[in-house]
């Protein structure tokens, strides 16, 4: 986690409604420590205050608490073993939050932070998320505490198998189907496949985020970074602006943050920052994004390696500084809790007119406080991220069909869902007289239809 101020941030705020503060206080109870998943469901109570006037059958019904408690945790233990023969142990995990509209679907992040405070947040913003997107997608979300920096790919192979060996019993096309997120991308999903596949004899839709020979859909990819900048470009059209001449510094070099570069360059934006775990790299002619692919996803170098190919750009320890770089747009696409209220206020006061969430939660909720009070246009993750999802519905159904669509049919339809969530987001905020409030819209927008659903399924 982030910053110091990231505490205070995270002490919960009474809210309005009794009921609703006493949902939170007992959801802090139950679920102790687990500060992250805190921080995601108070942020969605806050939006819900108003609707649970409106709606006194979601009380009633028990909706709101049942939506908080995961209908299913699975802990387990991956044992695997090194190069050197040695045994090491590490804990999985898979929510399945919530499958009132269909089957749970989120990613597997591989990374040492992973614990059941990460899977929740992630878990529970996914049922909103995938709500958002129109497709009858269920909220999950899973992962380890494996570090695959510096395994070998044997390892990297091993530790999937062994990972999918457990997960398989809990996982089908039609009941869970898991796709990819921090340290997991086409090579680990891959090997999941492969696991999967060999252990049931069936060749079926059950993870997304494949490979293209084997049932991966084209633009998935892409998808996620993609899919920000068409949902930037809806907000900003809404101001008569486009992202065209602008400068923009997006945070990460992972799959989220590359992609969003790119097409932020393609649609006329100078990106100037991208970063990583270690620092940042600043190239103020713009940066070369073929040269970051490069590094990143054929090498798996670190970014600090750009400037042995470009001697205009600098690069600077610590991460969090690439928020001080003056920019009209920024998009967080590393991690949780990424950017405070030190950053936010950096970059109120060096113009930035918009910040769009492509990582899960990067923004606390003291830094999010700022922008909204400085008129800053807001994305929230739920929204703004939703694309990576949404393909990965358009994978399932295209693995459904067995057939595959072209880049640009796919191409289109996640322009047409980023557009209707950003549409629902701000009709949503209008209607509980927020406009421009996409937090609240977002929220509520995603929450109505499950909400719905649960009510309709009964008490289940
Ligand atoms: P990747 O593993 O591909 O990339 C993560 C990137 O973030 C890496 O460059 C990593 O650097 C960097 N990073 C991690 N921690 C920090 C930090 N503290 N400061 C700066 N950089 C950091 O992951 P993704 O791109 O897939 O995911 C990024 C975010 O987007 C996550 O929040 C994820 O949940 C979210 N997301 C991803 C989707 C997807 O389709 N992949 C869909 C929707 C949301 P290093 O290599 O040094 O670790």
């Amino acid at each position: 986690m982030a910053p110091q101020e990231t505490q205070q941030d995270l002490t919960p705020k009474k809210l309005q409604s009794t009921y609703l503060n006493n949902l939170m206080n007992r959801l802090i109870t139950r679920n102790p420590g687990e500060e992250e998943f805190h921080q995601a469901a108070l942020e969605v109570l806050e939006s819900l205050e108003a609707v649970i006037d409106r709606h006194p059958e979601f009380v009633n019904m028990g909706i709101i608490e049942s939506l908080v408690e995961p209908e299913r945790l699975i802990k387990f233990r991956v044992p695997w073993i090194s190069d050197c023969g040695r045994v090491f142990v590490n804990r999985g995990y898979r929510v399945q939050f919530n499958g009132a509209i269909g089957p749970y679907k989120g990613g597997l992040r591989f990374h040492p932070s992973v614990n059941e405070s990460i899977v929740k947040f992630l878990g529970f913003e996914q049922i909103f998320k995938n709500s958002l997107t129109g497709l009858p997608l269920g909220g999950g979300k899973g992962g380890a505490d494996f570090d695959p920096k510096g395994k070998s790919e044997a390892e990297i192979m091993r530790f999937c198998q062994s990972f999918m060996t457990e997960l398989s019993r809990h996982i089908g096309e039609d009941t869970d189907i898991p796709a990819g997120d921090i340290g997991v991308g086409v090579r680990e999903v891959g090997y999941m496949f492969g696991q999967y596949k060999r252990l049931n004899n069936r060749f079926t839709g059950v993870i997304t985020g494949k490979g293209l020979d084997y049932g991966g859909s084209l633009v998935r990819t892409q998808a996620t970074g993609y899919g920000v900048c068409y949902f930037v470009e809806q907000m900003l059209a809404a101001g008569g602006r486009s992202l065209a001449g602008t400068t923009v510094v997006v945070s990460g070099s992972g799959n989220v943050a590359i992609y969003a570069a790119k097409k932020a360059q393609e649609l006329g934006a100078t990106v100037v920052a991208l970063s990583d775990s270690g620092g940042y790299i600043y190239d103020k002619d713009g940066i070369d994004l073929d040269l970051i692919r490069q590094i990143k996803e054929v090498q798996r170098a670190r970014i600090s390696d750009y400037l042995n190919h470009r001697s205009s750009a600098t690069y600077t320890e610590n991460p969090h500084g690439i928020w001080t770089i003056p920019a009209d747009i920024a998009i967080p696409c590393a991690t949780q809790n990424e950017l405070d209220a030190v950053a936010a206020a950096e970059l109120v006061q060096n113009g930035c007119i918009c910040v769009a969430e492509g990582a899960n939660m990067p923004c606390t909720p003291s830094a999010i406080k700022i922008f909204q009070e400085n008129g800053v246009l807001f994305a929230p993750g739920k929204a703004a991220n939703a694309g990576g999802v949404a393909t990965s519905g358009l994978e399932m159904s295209q693995n459904s069909l067995r057939y595959s669509w072209e880049y640009e049919k796919v191409d289109r339809k996640l322009k047409v869902i980023m557009q209707d969530i950003y549409q629902s987001a701000s009709a949503a905020a209008k209607e509980y007289d927020a406009e421009g409030d996409l937090i609240l819209g977002a929220n509520i927008a995603g929450f109505m239809k499950v909400a719905n659903a649960m009510l309709a399924q009964g008490a289940v």
